[in-house]
């Protein structure tokens, strides 16, 4: 076993850690939700939400985040809604509370 800079550990013969390798993935997923959910507030994109109880709504460019912060364990049945408050209200409380406070940083 050997050890990142940031102390994970990870199997001699692997190059990079892996643990790292997925928080980077996870960081530049989440670095372009302000831009894609910024053209879903202005009619450009369709939001997906998991058709499945509490209705989730998928961060884009994946198939398994989700924008409560988990990722579920399969890609769910998806629905295309457009962006509205009317939708928002529908969906997981997780989701609705993240997705409202991440359009809110795109107005100020
Ligand atoms: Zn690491
Ligand atoms: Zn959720």
């Amino acid at each position: 076993m050997r050890a990142c800079a940031k102390g994970h550990l990870y199997q001699d013969e692997l190059l990079h850690c892996p643990t790292c390798i997925a928080e980077k993935n996870d960081q530049a997923i989440r670095d372009v939700q302000a831009m894609f959910l910024a053209t879903a507030v202005a009619g450009g994109y369709a939001l997906r939400v998991a058709k499945k109880s509490p209705r989730h709504v998928l961060m884009f460019k994946s198939d398994t985040r989700i924008f409560c912060g988990t990722n579920l364990d399969a890609k769910p049945q998806i629905e295309y809604t457009t962006y509205s408050t009317e939708t928002l209200a529908k969906v997981c409380p997780g989701c609705r509370v993240a997705i409202a406070s991440a359009v809110e940083d795109l107005t100020q």
